[in-house]
C-alpha cells in the first residue's frame, strides 16, 4: 500500500528526478565537486556605483539607499546558481537551501581579514534576519526560502537570529514579474518592524536569496533604521540583473 506521502514522493521523483543540476550525478541536487567549482565573489564593491571598497555603500551613494552594504556570495550568471535558486523557490526543492547556505558560509569565511566589513565583527550588537514573505504567500509556498537560507547559515555563525524581526504587511506582486519602474513602488510600505524586539543601536544583516534592484532590501533597511537600528547590510546568494 502506498500512502499519500509515498505517492507525493513518487510523483515528485518523476517530475524532478534527483540528480546534480551541474553534472547529472544521481541522488544529489548539487554534488560536492560541482559545488566546489562555483566561483565565489572575490570583488567587494559599493552595491550602488560598483566602486571597489569593502562592500559598503560609499558616501556619495548614501542618498539613494538606506542600506549600508551588501554581501553578494556569487554570480547569478552562473547557470547552476540560477537553476538552484529557481528550483528552490519554484519547484520547492528545499534541500537546496542547505547547499546554497554552505556557499554563503564559505563566502563570508573567505573574506580577506584586512577587508572584512566591520559589521561581521560586531557580534554583540548584531542581529540576523531574513526578508519575510506575506502570510498569504507563505501559505501558498509553504516555506520562506530566505528563512531557510538564514537558518542554515546561522547554524555556522551563531549570531542572534530573529526570523520574525521584519513583517510583510502588504501582499504584493512578485518583484520578478514587474518592470524596473513598477518594482520601485510595488513595495512601498510593504514592511514593518516587529515591535516585540528592541533594535535600537543594533546592526542588522538581512538575508535574501537574490537581489536585483535592491528595492526589497532597501525597503527593509528603511523601516529598520526608522525603528532605531544602526547599520543594515544585505546578504544574498547572488545579484541578478
Ligand atoms: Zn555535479
Ligand atoms: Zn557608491
Amino acid at each position: 500500500m502506498i500512502n499519500l506521502n509515498g505517492l507525493k514522493k513518487i510523483i515528485l521523483d518523476i517530475l524532478f528526478p534527483i540528480e546534480c543540476l551541474g553534472c547529472r550525478t544521481p541522488d544529489v541536487w548539487l554534488c560536492k565537486s560541482c559545488l566546489e567549482k562555483i566561483p565565489l565573489n572575490t570583488m567587494a564593491n559599493c552595491p550602488v556605483c560598483h566602486k571597489a571598497n569593502n562592500a559598503s555603500v560609499c558616501k556619495s551613494c548614501r542618498t539613494v539607499t538606506a542600506l549600508d552594504g551588501m554581501l553578494i556570495t556569487t554570480s547569478y550568471e552562473n547557470p547552476i546558481i540560477k537553476q538552484s535558486i529557481q528550483a528552490l523557490k519554484y519547484n520547492y526543492l528545499t534541500d537546496l537551501a542547505k547547499i546554497l547556505s554552505e556557499l554563503m558560509i564559505k563566502y563570508i569565511d573567505s573574506f580577506d581579514k584586512k577587508n572584512i566589513p566591520a559589521i561581521l565583527y560586531s557580534q554583540s550588537e548584531l542581529m540576523l534576519t531574513c526578508v519575510p514573505l506575506h502570510k498569504k504567500r507563505l501559505l501558498e509556498r509553504g516555506f520562506n526560502q530566505s528563512e531557510l537560507l538564514a537558518r542554515n547559515f546561522n547554524q555556522h555563525f551563531g549570531f542572534t537570529y530573529i526570523p520574525e524581526l521584519l513583517m510583510r504587511i502588504k501582499y504584493t506582486s512578485a518583484q520578478a514579474l514587474l518592470s524596473k519602474k513598477e518594482r520601485v513602488t510595488n513595495l512601498n510600505d510593504a514592511f514593518e518592524v516587529n515591535r516585540d524586539f528592541n533594535i535600537f543601536n543594533k546592526n542588522v544583516i538581512i538575508i535574501d536569496d537574490v537581489a536585483t534592484t535592491l528595492t526589497t532590501l532597501n525597503e527593509c533597511a528603511k523601516v529598520l533604521k526608522r525603528a532605531g537600528s544602526k547599520e543594515v547590510w544585505g546578504l544574498v546568494i547572488a545579484r541578478g540583473s
